[in-house]
């Protein structure tokens, strides 16, 4: 039998095989391959989808969030508050602009603890900017992020790679900020065949910026007025993420949403935790991640049972080998994110799966520890 994956890009593609085909054909006759209408047109759509006035497309996740802190007015020095448990980028990004990481513990459910977070303002110089991270596709709450930042005057910039959709109560994740990032990045909820990513903003002047930073600074051809980048988001990306993936987001999240439940109202094994969703979180399931103490036991044992699982993050990001040359701060113990670091697998959550895979993920894991 086949073993149920973390994601399934084949399945991806011979869903929407007819669509991208066409796709493509559009993009190769227009004969415009690099920011044209594809591009300007899928900005328009992922703005209406998100609720956010602007979409600026770039070249991926990680330049996402560098061009954002660089609108921010994020300077070299500036500390900001941030957390161990992401994708490295979410710090790669800011020590791409020189950046100082202040890293605090993560809550139980593994996002950014916004009561922790409030010790770090006791730093001298004080923090400037906080980047959260919507993580696993649960969305922290936008009102406290608001009101913590408006509190110790902070810049709040959203990491949403993991978070497309969710929303906090009624309020879309990247509200709290007047500018976000995301990703395309294949395995993400909204994946791109292969790298591409963009910012949300409300404000007209911050969309300009990133359109000119992501282009060579560029303010009109050959007109260079601030150093800029090659972020550029290709037409063929564009077109495919705007005619097939685009508009099936709904359905696919109601369908992650779905198969969410049931983990959540089958899975029953004294061995295995699910941190709890966070209050409010109207989550889009981007991981369903589990707390195993015998984490590597279970996971040979769900493999045995056709069933593949990831880890996310076995290692924290003031951990990681690269941090060691560069300079940061970490408010406290980091207790729960390193739980997480040791004990988190991620089950296979992904809307390609039938109600057999869900079954079989879930019969895998509650018999883990029983000799079946
Ligand atoms: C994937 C991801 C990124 C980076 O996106 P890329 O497109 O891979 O550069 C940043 N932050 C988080 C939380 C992510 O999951």
């Amino acid at each position: 039998m086949k073993s149920i994956g973390l994601a399934d890009f084949q399945t991806m593609w011979t869903t929407g095989h007819t669509r991208y085909l066409e796709a493509l054909e559009r993009v190769g006759r227009s004969g415009w391959l690099v920011l044209g209408s594809e591009v300007a047109q899928f900005e328009e759509d992922l703005a209406k989808h998100w609720g956010i006035p602007h979409a600026v497309g770039v070249a991926n996740g990680l330049d996402a969030l560098e061009i954002a802190f660089r609108c921010e007015g994020m300077k070299p020095g500036d500390r900001v508050i941030t957390t161990p448990l992401s994708a490295f980028a979410t710090t790669l990004a800011l020590l791409r602009v020189g950046a100082v990481p202040v890293f605090v513990d993560v809550d139980a459910s593994g996002l950014l603890d916004l009561e922790l977070a409030e010790n770090a303002m006791q730093l001298d110089p004080k923090p400037r900017f906080i980047v959260p991270v919507h993580l696993f596709g649960h969305a922290m709450s936008v009102d406290a992020l608001e009101t913590f930042a408006k509190r110790h005057q902070l810049t709040v910039i959203e990491d949403c790679a993991q978070a497309i959709g969710a929303k906090s109560g009624s309020r879309p994740v990247g509200a709290a900020s007047r500018v976000c990032a995301t990703s395309f990045y294949p395995t993400k909820n909204l994946g791109a065949f292969g790298d591409a990513g963009a910012l949300l903003t409300s404000e007209t002047s911050i969309r300009d910026q990133a359109r000119r930073l992501r282009d060579y600074g560029q303010s009109d051809k050959y007109v260079h007025d601030e150093v800029g980048m090659n972020s550029r988001l290709d037409e063929l990306h564009a077109a495919m993420l705007r005619s097939v993936q685009l508009p099936a987001l709904q359905a696919q999240t109601e369908r992650r949403a779905q198969i969410a439940h049931r983990y959540l109202g089958a899975i029953k094994n004294a061995a295995v935790t699910m941190p709890p969703v966070p209050f409010q979180s109207v989550s889009v399931w981007h991981l369903f991640p589990l707390l195993v103490n015998e984490r590597e036991a279970f996971r040979a044992h769900l493999k045995e049972h056709g069933v593949l699982t990831g880890l996310h993050y076995p290692k924290l990001i003031p951990d990681q080998v690269a941090m060691k040359s560069t300079e940061f701060h970490v408010v406290g113990h980091l207790t729960r994110a390193q739980h997480f670091a040791v004990a988190e697998v991620s089950i296979p959550l992904h809307p390609f799966m039938s109600d057999d895979d869900v079954t079989r993920v879930i019969d895998a894991v509650n018999s883990f520890g029983t000799n079946a």
